[in-house]
């Protein structure tokens, strides 16, 4: 299926259209939120994020159809300001209504930037601590013996849940190092925010990846009845481990940022 979207932006702070929630049954009022931004930089730019943002409507399609049968509810957002570096939009999705609901309950984010670039070959993810076993085993089911990194989140683009209370993860496809001393580190294509981010920049397999996981991911986080799925004795394991001051700071439990 071919989609051709215009899109005409208004510079403004305006009612925050809320259209996650519409059509929304499920069982309870916690939900799982699922964001990508939807502004980008002239040109097609497919992996940033015109890619990402098809994977969330797809996604949404399909709970849509059995909404009936969900515990709690998916709340997709689309932020605005991204790319003026302001991140206006999941600012104000995490200063209103959403953020203080998903703050409450606790349930996760899940970044949907499509970084199945063609070329990458790893799968790098970042999120909190307690919900790495989570998303980790969720991975080895879809990706086999493709390579897997997994680093801490930190506060950076569309992150602006960080520090609410509400865990978060993200995960993109990466280049090998070989490849990126190629392009000076151009860890996100040579193409990134420039005309040449065309269609045939996405690797469409591993995109499919990219989509199982976002479904597995939801699915999980959103299905179980009881128990959340976050895990603290890697919390704990990495409290005990902490070095003290003097042996160096955020490097040693891995809270060192990375943009
Ligand atoms: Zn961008």
């Amino acid at each position: 299926m071919r989609v051709w979207f215009r899109a005409n932006v208004e510079k403004r702070l305006a009612p925050r259209a809320d259209h996650g929630r519409r059509g929304h049954r499920a069982r309870s009022d916690d939900f799982v939120v699922v964001g990508g931004h939807q502004d980008s930089w002239p040109g097609p730019q497919a992996t940033d994020n015109a890619a990402g943002n098809a994977c969330i409507l797809e996604l949404a399609r399909v709970f849509q159809q059995h909404r009936d049968k969900l515990r709690r509810g998916l709340v997709v957002g689309f932020w605005t300001g991204h790319e003026t570096g302001t991140m206006i939009g999941s600012v104000r999705g995490s200063s209103t209504a959403t953020g203080t609901a998903c703050a409450s309950t606790r349930w996760p984010i899940c970044r949907s930037t499509s970084r199945a670039c063609a070329g990458t070959t790893r799968w790098s993810a970042a999120s909190n601590v307690e919900l790495k076993r989570f998303h980790q085993g969720v991975e080895k089911r879809i990706l086999g013996s493709r390579p897997a990194a997994w680093r801490r989140a930190v506060k950076n683009g569309d992150a602006s849940f960080f520090g609410l209370g509400v865990l978060m993860l993200a995960a993109q496809g990466a280049f090998t190092e070989e490849e990126l001393k190629k392009t000076a580190l151009a860890n996100l294509g040579w193409w990134h925010h420039s005309v040449e981010n065309t269609i045939d920049k996405l690797d469409f397999t591993f995109m499919a990846d990219h989509l199982q996981g976002l479904r597995r991911l939801s699915v999980g986080a959103r299905a179980r009845r009881w128990s959340l799925p976050f895990e603290y004795v890697s919390v704990a394991d990495a409290v005990h481990r902490a070095p003290r001051p003097a042996q160096g700071g955020a490097e040693g439990i891995g809270l060192a940022g990375r943009c």
